[in-house]
């Protein structure tokens, strides 16, 4: 390969890897009730880049949401920093978008207002026009248009999880948190929201950088450019990080036969499952 074709790889990289959010040396403890301290993560380094998508998995209590709450800026490092475009992260703010599991919809607010409340108290500037159609487009992009005048009460659980995804898009955030976001949902509706998540994006032209705390592998794949695999706590640490070299967009029916899917499936599965085993026909697992 010769000098300039690699240095235009170099920066080729460079531009798709800009780093958006750095997570520096974190280590976050809490104080527990009894006045012991429990270390969740132990000196976590991760750099996510501008317009990745990254998946955090491991274990149930293994401090995924601790992580994904220090970018949020819900918890604060106990040693260390994040930074999301070069500023350290103090507190929550609207350059990041957050969706949880439960939705977080206000109940007395119809679908609409929902998203035009969180437009109207971040994108102050804008006329109340503009906010409008924001809202609308926003609606449009997740399919709701016509159910925006329900409330919450009056949503199955994929509508309340599109108008929360509608909401967190609509603020225009450079980063989307999202924490197990599709986590209760049924197979089918999970597998279509998935669809959507992709498809937003795409039309964002690929700039919000994603990270998801999920447990699953299949969604983990589908979804992202690298996997943070993260051990058992207390004092977790990164096991590894797993890059998805799947072509994009992808087809769900269609990456399940590539041999990179199949591979890298197995490469997860083998990861978190290597610290279980089974004794005494499954009554005890242990570590
Ligand atoms: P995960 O998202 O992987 O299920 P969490 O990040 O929610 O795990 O929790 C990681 C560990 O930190 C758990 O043992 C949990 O009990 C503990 N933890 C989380 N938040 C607090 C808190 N505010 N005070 C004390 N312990 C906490």
């Amino acid at each position: 390969m010769n000098a300039t074709l690699e240095k235009e790889i170099a920066l080729e990289k460079e531009k798709v890897f800009a780093p958006c959010i750095e997570v520096n040396n974190v280590t976050i403890s809490f104080k527990t009730n009894n006045k012991t301290v429990f270390t969740a993560v132990k000196d976590i380094n991760l750099k996510v880049g501008q317009g990745e998508i990254v998946s955090i998995i491991g274990h149930s209590g293994c401090g995924k949401s601790t992580l994904m709450n220090s970018i949020s800026g819900m918890v604060t490092p106990t040693q260390g920093s994040v930074t999301v475009n070069s500023k350290t992260v103090k507190g929550p703010g609207p350059d990041r978008g957050i969706v949880f599991q439960n939705y977080s919809l206000l109940p007395w607010m119809s679908v609409y207002k929902n998203v035009y409340e969180a437009v109207d108290s971040v994108l102050k500037n804008k006329t109340k026009e503009e906010k409008h159609q924001i809202v609308e487009y926003n609606l449009q992009m997740v399919n709701l248009s016509q159910h925006k005048d329900k409330l919450p009460s009056q949503l199955s659980g994929g509508m309340k999880q599109r108008t929360a995804i509608a909401r967190a898009f609509a603020i225009n955030p450079s980063v989307l948190l999202l924490d197990e976001p599709f986590g209760a949902l049924d197979a089918l509706t999970k597998s279509s929201m998935h669809v959507e998540l992709l498809k937003i994006w795409n039309l964002n032209k690929r700039q919000q950088t994603i990270v998801m705390v999920t447990h699953d592998i299949e969604e983990a794949i589908f979804l992202s450019d690298r996997v943070v695999v993260m051990n058992d706590g207390p004092e977790a640490t990164i096991r590894e990080i797993v890059d998805i070299n799947l072509p994009r967009p992808r087809n769900k029916k269609e990456i399940v036969h590539l041999p990179a899917y199949m591979a890298v499936h197995d490469k997860l599965l083998g990861l978190l499952v290597k610290n279980l085993s089974i004794e005494d026909e499954g009554v005890m697992f242990e570590k």
